[in-house]
């Protein structure tokens, strides 16, 4: 019932020339064997022209890894919903854990990202995670359940087609340690009940994906779990081949 998402994160990655490569290398592993799994790549603003030609006609969509809640205006810097629509762009990832740490994004700018994206008719990919300190601290679950509340805020009439939570303990992102299925587990499944509180059953349907150190070698035990429906990958997502191998795993 829901389709696994495999998403790729490219980050600050990849000129117009690399993304092209990349494309040429993972569109033929395409042809050779598809499985029933949907696959985004989200480029940086750079390169959405030229992935979007890329990928015309295939069964990859384009993601973006940001955007504002106005369609147009003084906004030195942002991109709006409406630009990323030229580039067929069907996914935003929202409050990634760079945008929260690193330039300070809080939760209340998310929200209004997320309406902004929402109300566009793009699927915003809501990030949410805890640091170590905070794992430590057990705190795992209040900052989840806070990130979700306040980054969810006014929004009403989801569907599992029009939203998407992607679960990023922040201690392993970019860092080679991941968390154990069973740690992702038990987070997949809090977000879930969460949702329900929020937006009732139609939860059963919203995919809740796994982000932090995914490679080939640990996609397919993450995959397995009953709560995680997808993976965000970084890292890995800049080589077709492993990109390509984790989208196969467990298949
Ligand atoms: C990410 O950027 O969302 C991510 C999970 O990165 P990595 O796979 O490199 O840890």
């Amino acid at each position: 019932m829901r389709k696994y998402l495999i998403a790729g994160n490219w980050k600050m990655h990849k000129t117009v020339k690399e993304a092209k490569e990349f494309f040429e290398n993972f569109l033929r592993k395409l042809k050779e064997k598809t499985v029933d799994r949907e696959i985004m790549i989200a480029p940086p603003f750079t390169c959405l022209f030229a992935c979007a030609e890329a990928v015309k006609g295939t069964p990859v969509s384009l993601g973006a890894q940001n955007a504002c809640w106005e369609p147009k205006g003084a906004f030195t810097g942002e991109i709006s919903p409406e630009m990323l629509k030229e580039f067929e762009v069907k996914y935003v990832i929202i409050g990634h854990s760079e945008r929260r740490h690193i330039f300070g994004e809080t939760d209340e700018i998310i929200n209004k990202r997320v309406k902004g994206v929402f109300s566009a008719g793009l699927v915003p990919v809501l990030c949410v995670g805890e640091t170590l300190e905070e794992r430590e601290a057990g705190k795992t679950f209040d900052v989840v359940k806070t990130q979700l509340e306040e980054g969810l805020r006014g929004i009403s009439g989801v569907s599992g087609e029009t939203l998407v939570i992607a679960y990023e303990p922040v201690w392993a992102i970019g860092t080679g340690k991941t968390a154990t299925p069973l740690q992702a587990q038990e987070v997949h499944q809090f977000i879930r009940e969460k949702l329900k509180e929020l937006f009732g059953e139609v939860a059963d349907s919203i995919r809740i994906l796994y982000g932090g150190s995914v490679k080939p070698e640990n996609a397919g035990s993450i995959l397995e779990q009953p709560d995680i429906d997808g993976v965000l990958v970084g890292g890995a997502s800049l080589d077709p081949e492993k990109f390509y191998d984790i989208y196969t795993a467990g298949t």
